[in-house]
């Protein structure tokens, strides 16, 4: 018997085990600064840059198109400030390109987009459509000669909706303007190949993907013109200074291999659960709808609102009984705030409070789906009577 059932690997996600093993010796013996030329510093250096080869092969990129950072938040924000401000500093000072973006990003995308746009750039917000998707002609119709970046987030940390990234790119190249996509939950668990999406810049975050916290990768295709995160030695090319995390980046390579080898068994396994699950719930015949288009969505993600129930209420009765879920609203003193992503897909008024997100990672069963499902549905049945 479990102790606990963990479903909110869109949350973060368990170390995988060889990734630990393989980040041992870097955080122990092997302790030499990479960039200090004696040879005890040696297999730092070739570490760091066999790990940057697995990850470049991963999404198909060139191994010097990846740059280390400290996760996905660091990534949306070097993306986004480093393209439109390269402009600014060695284009034209009076330039301030505008940037295109979704109403459903990640807050790293949202409030870069927000202090871009309190030193003057101006950022359009893409609506999307009931099922979370962004329709490729919303952005033709909005896309002109002064945009400079489009940013959208590859799958939804929310509703786990996956965007037409291939036919947003070529609109976006077709005006002269970069692409980038926040695709910290779909590494690792779908596949991507960035030459195919015909991509400029791509934000990832190990800890999604059974990584250790706190190291990611921003992808920067080669010939973009991009401001440097930090400033200080010549790490990652000049363009992200400071000494590099030698342990976490091996670990977030290894990681990200095993977890690109089982994708194909990995996603008919976590679909499975999630029908499961599904299924479970529409037997007790609760009244429920599910968010998100159904088809283009992450093997293992589920975002459900319940008819006139109180998430919050739902999430702290679960965990009582050892299972860990999130919400898509949450309280604040006076009321029952819903998310941005919910909005934006207009989830009905008696349903939008009662919305939680269920996602399914490797260390799920069968069992752990039905068993939330059976929960919820007892936790629900006793507060209706
Ligand atoms: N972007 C998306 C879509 C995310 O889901 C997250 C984390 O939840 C982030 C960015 C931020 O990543 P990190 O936690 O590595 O800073």
């Amino acid at each position: 018997m479990k102790r606990y059932i963990y479903a909110d690997n869109a949350a973060t996600t368990k170390l995988d085990s060889e990734a630990f093993e393989a980040m041992i010796p870097w955080l122990t013996d092997c302790y030499g600064n990479p960039s200090v030329p004696y040879s005890f510093s040696r297999s730092s250096r070739k570490a760091i840059s066999d790990a940057r080869e697995t990850i470049a092969k991963c999404i198909n990129a060139k191994s010097d198109e990846i740059f280390f950072t400290s996760g996905g938040t660091e990534s949306d924000n070097w993306a986004l400030k480093g393209i439109t401000q390269y402009e600014t500093e060695n284009v034209d000072s009076s330039v301030r390109s505008t940037v295109i973006t979704s109403l459903i990003e990640h807050h790293a995308i949202l409030n870069s987009c927000k202090s871009l746009e309190r030193l003057g750039y101006p950022i359009a917000y893409l609506p999307v459509t009931n099922e979370g998707l962004i329709e490729p002609i919303t952005l033709s119709t909005i896309i002109s000669g002064s945009t400079k970046l489009v940013s959208i987030m590859l799958a939804n940390n929310e509703i786990g909706t996956i965007q037409p990234i291939k036919q947003l790119a070529e609109i976006a190249h077709k005006n002269g303007a970069y692409f980038h996509t926040d695709a910290v939950q779909a590494v690792g668990r779908i596949s991507i190949d960035v030459k195919e999406l015909n991509i400029d810049l791509l934000s990832a975050s190990a800890h999604k993907f059974h990584g250790p916290k706190g190291i990611g990768f921003l992808y920067i295709r080669n010939g973009t013109n991009i401001l440097p995160y930090a400033d200080g030695g010549a790490q990652e090319k000049g363009f992200r200074a400071g000494t590099e995390n030698v342990a976490s980046i091996v670990g977030m390579a290894v990681a990200l291999n095993n977890g690109c080898a089982e994708i194909q068994a990995e996603t008919a396994r976590l679909n499975m659960l999630s029908e499961k699950f599904i299924e479970e719930i529409n037997q007790a015949g609760t009244d429920f709808i599910i968010n998100g288009n159904q088809c283009k969505r992450l093997p293992g993600s589920i975002n459900i609102s319940l008819r006139q129930q109180n998430a919050e209420m739902l999430l702290h009765r679960l965990d009582l009984k050892g299972i860990f879920i999130s919400t898509g609203a949450a309280c604040d003193s006076k009321e029952t705030k819903v998310s941005h992503v919910l909005e934006a897909i207009n989830v009905p008024s008696d349903y939008a409070e009662g919305t939680i997100r269920i996602t399914f990672g490797k260390d799920n069963t069968t069992d752990d789906a039905i068993s939330i499902a059976k929960a919820i549905v007892s936790i629900i049945g006793d507060r209706n009577h």
